[in-house]
């Protein structure tokens, strides 16, 4: 009935991550989490209360269909499946024959909503800052009419500064009357307990973005803003708001000993229940600073077990984005377990798709946009997203001969063209360095 599921999406700055933790270690833990899915689907179908009580929106792919809850649970079911959720009562959104080598629609929609920051940290691959500017509130409702119309299922905001927004609360009723879930990231700034009070019954989750504490955040920011983060989680934590935390994983975060440990406990006792471990990309002022943070090649391949202690020490809910898989994959955690837990690496114009502060659309959020006239039309056929499906479909040695080639989809591209080559294997992965030797 449930073929796979990806539990909770977390917003961040690059794509909802996967869980990477314990379940992955045997196809039964993996199994526990679809389960605790699974019996809640199953309870609401025999006359429940619907999870987070509100009707399951249900799209038709092809021969298959999506489930999204509004607790953010996104599963795939069979037909079977599918014809008992409509008989429980489910609202119907877009849906139809998938286009080959996506989905019919986005799952997921990034739409950067402001490039206003009270600050320029030095990584931004928005490249924000006070001069910036919110993007006009009736061009992205404009937008969410569209989105909205392809069924899509959630969305997240982001910027720059999101919380600075003063019409951000209207931007949110938009998105939730149109039947799409918004989730946001933030640095914290401009946040009250009225503001976090105000969010709780309209996003899905706030990520904060934190990248160390003290001295680290400093030297990968550019301005010290550990205790605005940390502040942050606990003031919307206390107001009830479901929060993640999303850290980029960065050389001086990774070679002073006991500073990623010492980050999951301060996090965890602010209240957190997710963290995200974010690749560093060479986007935007990242691509300036790149050389100097990204983990050298023994740094990454520690990462999974590490969030394998930290996940047990810590009691949060760890998980990787998109581009972190090659240096997941590469420790060779059982295939089935990843497949049901739908961890997978680059969706970009598979499963995502992502607006940028210009206007412009693209696979993801660190690639630069072209001008659009319908959204449903250019996810059919525009040519930058077909050059991209091609390419996960197709990919080149060694990603053609990898096991996990559809788990990873061959790394992540932002990196592959700032070595050079947009369309070949991401030239960071365990397996690809070794290839290359
Ligand atoms: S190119 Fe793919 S893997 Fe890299 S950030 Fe974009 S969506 Fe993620
Ligand atoms: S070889 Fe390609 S598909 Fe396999 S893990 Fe590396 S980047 Fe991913």
């Amino acid at each position: 009935m449930i073929r796979s599921l990806q539990r909770g999406h977390a917003p961040n700055c690059s794509s909802s991550g996967s869980v990477v933790g314990a379940a992955l270690l045997s196809t039964a833990g993996a199994a526990v989490i679809v389960n605790a899915f699974a019996w809640r689907f199953l309870r609401w179908l025999e006359g429940g209360s619907p999870p987070g009580g509100e009707p399951p929106r249900l799209r038709q792919e092809g021969e298959e269909a999506l489930l999204s809850d509004a607790e953010g649970s996104i599963a795939v079911l069979d037909a079977e499946g599918a014809e008992a959720a409509r008989e429980r009562g489910v609202v119907e959104v877009g849906g139809g024959q998938p286009v080959p080598g996506a989905l019919t629609a986005p799952t997921e929609v990034h739409l950067a909503i402001t490039d206003r920051c009270p600050v320029r940290c030095a990584g931004c691959y928005l490249e924000a800052g006070p001069q910036g500017q919110d993007r006009p509130l009736d061009g992205l409702v404009a937008e969410l009419d569209a989105l909205s119309a392809m069924g899509v299922l959630e969305l997240a905001f982001g910027g720059g500064e999101v919380l600075l927004r003063p019409d951000l609360l209207d931007l949110l009723d938009e998105a939730r009357a149109r039947g799409m879930r918004p989730n946001l990231t933030s640095s914290g700034f401009g946040l009250s307990p009225e503001l976090a009070r105000a969010l709780r019954d309209r996003v899905g989750q706030v990520n904060i973005s934190l990248d160390g504490l003290g001295a680290i955040y400093r030297r990968v920011r550019g301005f010290e803003g550990a205790e605005l983060g940390l502040r942050a989680i606990r003031t919307l934590s206390e107001a009830g708001v479901r929060v993640g935390v999303n850290t980029v994983l960065t050389r001086p975060l990774l070679e002073e000993e006991g500073a990623l440990a010492a980050l999951g406990e301060a996090i965890a006792q602010a209240g957190a229940s997710e963290w995200q471990w974010l690749r560093f990309k060479p986007a935007g002022r990242g691509a300036e600073v790149y050389e100097q943070m990204v983990p050298s090649p023994a740094q990454a391949q520690a990462l999974w077990p590490a969030a394998l202690a930290l996940e047990q020490s810590t009691g949060l809910v760890l998980r990787f984005d998109c581009a972190m898989m090659p240096f997941l994959v590469s420790h060779q955690p059982p295939l089935e377990a990843l497949q049901r837990l739908a961890v997978r690496g680059c969706p970009g114009g598979h499963s995502l798709w992502a607006r940028g502060v210009d206007g412009g659309w693209a696979p993801c959020s660190f690639v630069p946009g072209e001008a659009v006239q319908d959204p449903a039309q250019a996810w059919r056929e525009q040519p930058t997203l077909l050059a991209w499906r091609e390419r996960a479909q197709a990919p080149p040695e060694p990603c053609a001969s990898c096991e996990y080639r559809e788990i990873c989809r061959g790394g992540c591209r932002v990196v592959a063209a700032f070595r050079g080559q947009p369309m070949a294997a991401d030239p960071e992965c365990p397996r690809v360095i070794l290839w290359a030797a």
